[in-house]
């Protein structure tokens, strides 16, 4: 039978999400880089207040979520786009820059969700590999609708430099985006760019730092008249009363995220030091998880190893990321049992 759907979306495979367990299941889940610990108990208090009026329509622009953005981080509440996730941000720039075709750039390796929209918009893409976080010269010089920086990155976790981050902003014909969802674990931002570039958007989202990954809340920092234009091609009511008053609760208690972020990245340290102690080639990270180089091993056999051990961390399956693995930092107690997992991997090889 033929088809209702168009040729190139059914010649795409799609993106591949992490696999998420049933809930129940006895796993030590390391595959997706949510936060291991609870969302601020403010949070609870203020999902219940917001049933009560499940009835109305939310605010269309998220108005509360942005204006205590906005105080947390030093801009206005027209600076900042509110969206279902970040991910959202991302499908709404490939609609506003990309409406008539043409091609985008990012450096690889990287988040995949790029190609994913590329290819959904059916526009082109500049690639160029990095693996130490410095911009590629093909980067630089390409003539791109939107560059994509992935800073800290992933999966690698390296950063990328901010004054490179600012030649991109100052070269680029087209929007620049600055993808820092994992920014809160140790990376520097790209904020203070956004009033001297009006090319830049630089993307948060609540799902790594604030524990929110189920919310589904992003948020996006460009000068008004980019957020303008972005806000014309979202959905009226992209984010739900439920997760606006998420959002709203976590941003005023971003102490209660800081806590969690620096237990993360004691914890990221100690299992860096220790699989080197192993062994095993540890690159630095800014970011809620390492990267872990097991050539001796191959990345696909530690996978499956620790996967029959109950543990699920990430495997890529895609140039120059073979050889290893990405590990998300869960608590210390999980940690230690990773630790010891890969340790009985190591000895039964
Ligand atoms: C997790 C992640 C996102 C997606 O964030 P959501 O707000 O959950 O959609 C975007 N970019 C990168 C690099 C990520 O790792």
């Amino acid at each position: 039978m033929r088809s209702v759907v168009s040729s190139r979306i059914r010649g795409l495979s799609g993106y591949t999400p992490g696999e998420q367990p049933p809930a129940g299941a006895r796993i030590i889940k390391l595959n997706t880089n949510e936060n291991p610990y609870p969302a601020s108990p403010k949070v609870a208090r203020a999902v219940e207040a917001a049933v009560g009026r499940l009835h109305l329509y939310p605010e269309p622009l998220s108005d509360g979520v942005r204006r205590r953005a906005a105080a947390l981080y030093g801009v206005t509440p027209e600076n900042v786009l509110v969206g279902n996730g970040s991910d959202e941000i991302l499908a709404l720039c490939f609609k506003a820059c990309c409406a008539d075709g043409g091609r985008i750039a990012f450096s690889t390796p990287t988040y995949s969700l790029y190609r994913t929209l590329a290819e959904i918009a059916g526009v082109e893409v500049v690639e160029a590999s990095t693996f130490d976080g410095h911009v590629p010269a093909a980067l630089l010089g390409a003539t791109a609708n939107i560059t994509f920086l992935c800073t800290p990155n992933s999966p690698l976790g390296y950063e990328i430099a901010a004054d490179e981050v600012e030649s991109v902003a100052e070269r680029a014909q087209g929007l620049v985006v600055v993808d820092e969802a994992y920014v809160d674990f140790g990376g520097s931002t790209a904020l203070a760019l956004i009033a001297k570039h009006a090319n830049l958007l630089v993307l948060r989202t609540l799902s790594k730092s604030f524990s929110l990954a189920g919310a589904r809340i992003g948020l996006g920092f460009a000068e008004p008249a980019l957020i303008g234009e972005l806000a014309k091609v979202k959905d009226s009511y992209n984010v739900s009363r439920l997760a606006q008053a998420v959002g709203e609760a976590a941003l005023e208690d971003p102490d209660w995220m800081r806590q969690n972020v620096a237990r993360v990245i004691a914890t990221r340290e100690r299992v860096a030091s220790e699989l080197r102690a192993m062994g095993f080639r540890v690159p630095e990270s800014s970011a809620n998880f390492v990267w872990m180089d097991c050539s001796s091993l191959g990345g696909r056999a530690v996978y499956e190893a620790l996967r029959r051990r109950g543990i699920l961390v990430r495997f890529f399956d895609a140039p120059g990321l073979t050889d290893g693995v990405r590990v998300s930092i869960g608590t210390d107690e999980d940690m230690t049992r990773f630790l010891a997992a890969v340790a009985d991997v190591s000895r039964s090889r």
